[in-house]
């Protein structure tokens, strides 16, 4: 059976549990869409995914939806983030984004199984990226979703780190979406100013915003640690945090709650998929196909940066690994580093390594069908880290 569990700075068994919970509450899961037509969140569960790095896991959770009888929202993020021009979504081309087929077509599947498609709003960094303006590009995205049969109403702010080094949420870019404090703000955009505040969603065809659809018990996975609001002792809310994260707790907090509805926004790049993991389930044929017909067409999805993937990634990653008998893990279990660097910094050193192992690559000194790995964590245990890991010599 489909399901994905949390291992990250949170745990949580069973996503299929998640949904259950609270539908047996009487909530009624509907998409952003919908919840923003009806105008509040009241007696509804919104399933909300900020889709930053993996199209595929979106793919893989929006089946374990489409099982459970959920429509959730994805909400797709155009390149130009992670001080790159290419993500899964497409890639910057002479200011105009190009599409990743792959991205396409696992979009058109999250629709066939009733989920919504919306955009992952980070476009004022694009629009400095591109030079273009922001409404131009928005108009663009949505114009050439309809185009491939998708139609897009919806946005969700982005935290990128470009805008928390500016110091705004990203849905500021639009006239509906004011935060008072910065109200008459202007951001640097290029050699022009960005007012804040000044596009409208109305004329670009944008019905909401997820953040201001209106008020919810809004449960969040963001940095791997799951939050929600529970009661303190004088009676207001605070944000709670659980490791061993208990669905009925959940439950337990919403229904002492003031609020008569549900916002869930997990990220699909903190989960791991158990059938994903063996492998061997049929339905990932449709994942299988769209992943080869985009490299056929030349595309590659390119992964995220390794130190952006939470541990329970790794983990799992490196526990498949452990089982193939041409590679030797150096080291897997604790952050050790062995050998140990001696004074050198362990990213320099992860550094050195890999321009090594490339060079060697290019000049056919090595076996390019050899799997060599280098992995660098950091601000783990509060300390810089880095694992290497190499493939076992023959
Ligand atoms: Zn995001």
């Amino acid at each position: 059976m489909h399901d994905a569990f949390l291992d990250s700075r949170s745990k949580m068994t069973s996503y299929r549990e998640f949904i259950g919970t609270f539908r047996e509450l009487g909530l009624k899961s509907m998409t952003l869409r919908e919840i923003a037509k009806a105008g509040s969140f009241d007696g509804m569960l919104g399933l909300r995914h900020d889709v930053d790095h993996h199209i595929e896991r979106a793919y893989l959770m929006g089946r374990i939806e489409a099982d459970a009888g959920a429509h959730a929202t994805y909400f797709l993020l155009p390149p130009g983030d992670y001080d790159k021009d290419e993500n899964y979504y497409g890639r910057i081309v002479s200011g105009a984004v190009e599409h990743n087929p792959e991205m396409l077509a696992l979009a058109l599947e999250l629709t066939g199984m009733g989920h919504e498609i919306a955009l992952h709003n980070d476009f004022l960094q694009l629009s400095i990226r591109t030079g273009r303006p922001i409404a131009e590009l928005i108009s663009a995205e949505i114009d050439w979703f309809a185009k491939n049969g998708i139609q897009i109403t919806g946005s969700a702010s982005h935290g990128s780190t470009f805008a928390a080094r500016n110091k705004i949420s990203n849905y500021e870019i639009f006239a509906e979406c004011v935060r008072a404090q910065n109200s008459g703000r202007s951001i640097p955009a290029g050699k022009k100013q960005f007012p804040l505040n000044s596009i409208s969603m109305k004329q670009l065809g944008l019905e909401y915003e997820a953040y201001f659809i209106g008020k919810s018990f809004y449960i969040s996975d963001s940095g791997g640690a799951v939050t929600w609001p529970r009661l303190n002792e004088s009676g207001t809310e605070e944000t709670f945090h659980m490791e061993q994260v208990d669905c009925q707790a959940i439950a337990g907090d919403f229904k002492r709650s003031p609020h008569k509805g549900v916002q869930a926004l997990f990220h699909a790049d903190h989960w791991q998929f158990s059938d994903a993991q063996a492998g061997n389930e049929p339905s990932l044929d449709r994942l299988h196909t769209a992943r080869r017909m985009a490299r056929a067409q030349g595309w590659r999805s390119p992964r995220a940066r390794p130190a952006t993937l939470p541990l329970g990634y790794l983990e799992s990653l490196l526990s498949g690994l452990s089982e193939n008998p041409r590679i030797r893990l150096h080291h897997f279990g604790n952050v050790e580093i062995d050998p140990p660097c001696e004074g050198e910094d362990p990213r320099a050193r992860c550094a050195r390594e890999y321009t090594a192992w490339a060079e060697s690559l290019t000049e056919g000194r090595r076996d390019a069908s050899q799997i060599h790995i280098f992995v660098q964590l950091s601000q783990l245990q509060n300390r810089d880290c880095a694992l290497i890991f190499r493939p076992e010599r023959e």
